[in-house]
Formats: structure tokens, C-alpha cells, sequence
């Protein structure tokens, strides 16, 4: 099933040269998200205050982040008084050697695990099954995924590209159950049976947090399945891996977070389950609880006045829904954990050193609409550009030719005569490249022209047009 291979680092549109091929994956994909969407703009038109609460969201993450290492402080401090631990990591290696060392400590051969973003991150499944420790997924479209031998493409459902028949195919293979079909119910039981037995003899669950509360030093989970109480509430000891951006300061700042997140990741009022824990209790949930503080390029992605806002993501998949890249390519043409528009704008900030991922800035039409639902109000398009050139001037690779198209353009533009006498040159330029009323390839800008079409300029243009009319 994987279109990209494992391990395999090459540049976004390679990537997706590939995945483009597979026509069963595309048309999966623009069921799932069609669905989504459409349940998301009803609930969301249900509220009349939407855009309030949007403004609220972001000042709420914009004061948090503001404050980000007295919250910290206050976390770990509440963490540790209500009986938890709590553990920083630099970056992702230090956050998967904690979670090894955990596992291992507690003699554990399994642990089960709720759908996270953070651990994909830190390549936490590959880093325990090297130390001889099995995740298990229980997320029912992580199941998929894992047990598929697949890569996720997506950040809220990983197998939104899945259909019913090949999950039944998958079920009947690993189950053993050649009498299912293909009812989601039955299916959903045949998973849910086999996730019951793992549930109940592990000893180490693993989690990442939606959010932190500092006052009280409170870590939250929403999810829509119940396999996140389980995990919570069942076995010995909980580990949790947050990324530091997640704390917010107090309760009343949550709910308009948790009011927006539902609506815009799956179309629903409210979260199902939503799993708030403080440390540990006697007789009552894990006995042990470990949080891990994860920073793996947030603070840098915090001195950026610009790109910081990236870090008020709250992983809706909103943005992702309605992305014409997105959705055509899906999640695995980015390579990364995240996709969509705020992977191509969180992936080469976190792995600035990864050069396959300098190209996800470039894979997008800037069209705005990622911008116009996300629920926090992050500006994509505008880091986009700046990330675009961030990695140019890097990279050295504006050269020229480039610089001095851009500047002559800018030149024309500035003034409004300039620009009219650029449309009549234009008019007589474009005669040799001009294809009925578009332009074919136009020396220079060949790679350009490979994905795109250029109107040629009209023969009567509206300022022609104008003129003879006004009167
Ligand atoms: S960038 Fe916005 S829309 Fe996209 S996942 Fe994050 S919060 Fe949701």
C-alpha cells in the first residue's frame, strides 16, 4: 500500500508525482474530506460567535506562548505536586530515549498507545521496537495504518485514503476472521475485540495531550472511540509526550478551544470522550505519570516573528480538508507526520536540517483557504511566503535572472502608467508564444509553465475598453 516508501527522503514533488498515480487513494481522499467538510460547515454555521471565538483562540495562544516558560514552570511544578513526573526533552531523540527508558523500567514487552502526533514525531514506534517493545496502535485509523504496513495521510483520520472493502481485506488477513464483511459496524467490532484483550494485560500506555492546564497542572485528551480511556485509565503507568506550545494558563481559557477543535476536525459538537487527568490517585487510574516537556525546534520556531504563530496549531486538520495540494496528493507526498498546508509550514521548521523538507513551502497555490478555516487564525499563506524566502536566500538558489524578473515586475507595478504600458508590450511580446488565449511555454520559464497556464493578455484590454466607454 505505501506509495512512498519508508525512509525514502526525496523532494515533495517527486513524492507526489507518485502518489498522483494512484487513482483509488484520490478518489478516497476526496470522498473522506468532502464528507468532513460538509459536516464541519454545518456545525460551524450553527454558531454566532464563530469568528469571536476564533479572535478569542488565537489571543488565548498568542499570551500563552508570550509566557511560555513561566507556564512551563507552573505545569511542572502542579504536575509534580499532584504526583506526576515530569521530564524535558531538547529534541526527538531525548524524547524517545525517555519514553524507552520508562518502558523498559516498568518490564514491559507491549505498550498500547493513543493516537498522537507527538510520538509520530519522535519516531517513538520504531525506537521501542529496536529495545524489543511492541506499540500498539488503538486508535482504530492508526490500526489500519499499522497493521496495513502503511504511512499515515492524514492528522486526524491516518486512513481517510482507506476504503471499507480494503479494510475488510486488511481485518480478514490479520484477524483471521474470513466471515466479515464489509459493515463498518462488524468491523469496528472485529478491531475492537482484539484492541479489548490488549487493553487489559498492558502495563505502559503512551499518549501524547491535546493540552495543559498550568494552574493545576492538568493534561487533556480528546478523542471519539473511548480506546484514549482505556489507555488512561487501565494500565499501571501513563506516559505522555506534549509538545511545549500545548500549555495553556488557566480553565476558562480552554473552552474556547475545546469548542472550536470538534467542529472543525470532524464536523461534531463536542468530543466524544474528552480525558482530563492531574497526576496520579490511589486506587483510582495509573499509578504512575510521566510527562514529557517536548521542544525539537519550538523555542527557534518561537524567535520568528512571523512563523511563530505556526505554534498555535491545535491539529483540526481543517486546513488539510480544504487544500487543493492536500487533496490531491494526499498527506504521504509530504513525508512527514504532518501534512497538508501546516505540515509544509511546521515540518521545515522542526527539521530545518532535513533538506527534502525545504520544498513543502513551495507545495502550495497560496489560495488562502487554509487561512479562512483555520480555527486558531494562523496566517499559512503569509508564512508560507516567508519560509518561500527564508529558504531562497539560504539556499542561494534566487539567482539572477530571478532577482531581476521579480525587481522589473515590482518596477511596473509601482505605478499605474507603467503598468499600461507593460500590458501594451505584453500585447505584441506574447505574439510568438501565444496558444488561441493562453500563452505556451515562454523562454526561461519553462519549469514554470509545466503546471500552470498563463492567460494571454486580451486584445482589447478593460483599460482599452474603458476608455471608449466611459462616456
Ligand atoms: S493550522 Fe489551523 S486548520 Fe490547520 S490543523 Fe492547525 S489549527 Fe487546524
Amino acid at each position: 500500500m505505501p506509495v512512498v516508501e519508508r525512509g525514502e527522503k526525496i523532494a515533495f514533488k517527486n513524492a507526489a508525482e507518485r502518489t498522483l498515480q494512484d487513482g483509488q487513494m484520490r478518489r478516497n481522499l476526496r470522498h473522506a474530506t468532502t464528507v468532513i467538510r460538509g459536516k464541519r460547515e454545518i456545525v460551524v454555521n450553527e454558531i454566532d460567535d464563530w469568528q469571536e471565538l476564533r479572535e478569542q483562540a488565537k489571543q488565548i495562544k498568542t499570551k500563552a506562548l508570550k509566557n511560555l516558560p513561566r507556564l512551563l514552570e507552573q505545569l511542572e511544578e502542579n504536575v509534580k505536586k499532584a504526583g506526576g513526573q515530569v521530564h524535558w526533552a531538547r529534541d526527538a531523540d531525548e524524547a524517545s530515549d525517555i519514553v524507552k527508558q520508562l518502558a523498559k523500567q516498568s518490564g514491559a514487552q507491549e505498550v498500547v498507545k493513543i493516537k498522537s502526533m507527538t510520538t509520530e514525531e519522535i519516531n517513538l514506534n520504531r525506537v521501542l521496537a529496536d529495545e524489543g517493545i511492541q506499540a500498539i496502535e488503538t486508535d482504530l485509523a492508526e490500526l489500519i495504518i499499522q497493521l496495513g504496513n502503511d504511512e499515515s495521510t492524514h492528522i486526524v483520520v491516518p486512513s481517510v485514503h482507506w476504503n471499507r472493502d480494503q479494510i475488510r481485506e486488511l481485518f480478514v488477513r490479520e484477524f483471521n476472521q474470513p466471515e466479515l464483511t464489509n459493515n463498518p459496524p462488524e468491523l469496528a467490532n472485529a478491531a475492537r475485540a482484539y484492541l479489548r484483550r490488549k487493553f487489559l494485560t498492558a502495563k505502559v500506555a503512551v499518549s501524547g495531550a491535546n493540552f495543559a492546564v498550568a494552574e493545576t497542572g492538568s493534561v487533556g485528551i480528546v478523542e471519539s472511540e473511548g480506546n484514549g480511556r482505556m489507555c488512561l485509565t487501565l494500565p499501571e503507568t501513563l506516559i505522555s509526550v506534549m509538545g511545549i506550545e500545548k500549555v495553556i494558563p488557566t480553565w476558562e481559557e480552554l473552552s474556547p478551544i475545546l469548542e472550536l477543535l470538534p467542529r472543525s476536525a470532524t464536523g461534531e459538537r463536542m468530543n466524544p470522550y474528552t480525558s482530563i487527568w492531574s497526576g496520579t490517585r490511589e486506587n483510582d487510574g495509573p499509578k504512575n505519570f510521566h510527562l514529557v516537556l517536548l521542544d525539537n525546534g519550538r523555542t527557534d520556531i518561537l524567535k520568528d516573528s512571523v512563523a511563530r504563530e505556526t505554534l498555535h496549531c491545535i491539529r483540526c486538520g481543517a486546513c488539510l480538508n480544504i487544500c487543493p495540494v492536500y487533496r490531491r496528493t494526499g498527506g504521504q507526498a509530504y513525508q512527514s507526520p504532518y501534512s497538508g498546508p501546516i505540515g509544509a509550514i511546521f515540518s521545515p521548521q522542526i527539521w530545518r536540517s532535513e533538506r527534502h523538507f525545504a520544498h513543502l513551502p513551495f507545495a502550495s497555490s497560496l489560495c488562502g483557504a487554509c487561512a479562512d478555516v483555520c480555527p486558531v487564525k494562523i496566517p499559512i499563506p503569509r508564512i508560507l511566503t516567508q519560509l518561500r524566502y527564508r529558504m531562497k536566500r539560504q539556499s542561494g538558489q534566487a539567482g539572477f535572472f530571478e532577482r531581476f524578473a521579480i525587481g522589473l515586475v515590482t518596477w511596473f507595478f509601482m505605478r499605474e502608467q507603467r503598468f499600461a504600458w507593460l500590458l501594451k508590450l505584453a500585447k505584441f511580446g506574447q505574439v510568438p508564444f501565444k496558444r488561441k488565449d493562453k500563452l505556451a511555454s515562454v523562454p526561461l520559464m519553462g519549469a514554470w509553465f509545466e503546471a500552470r497556464d498563463l492567460p494571454a493578455v486580451a486584445d482589447e484590454t478593460f483599460r482599452d475598453w474603458w476608455k471608449k466607454n466611459k462616456s
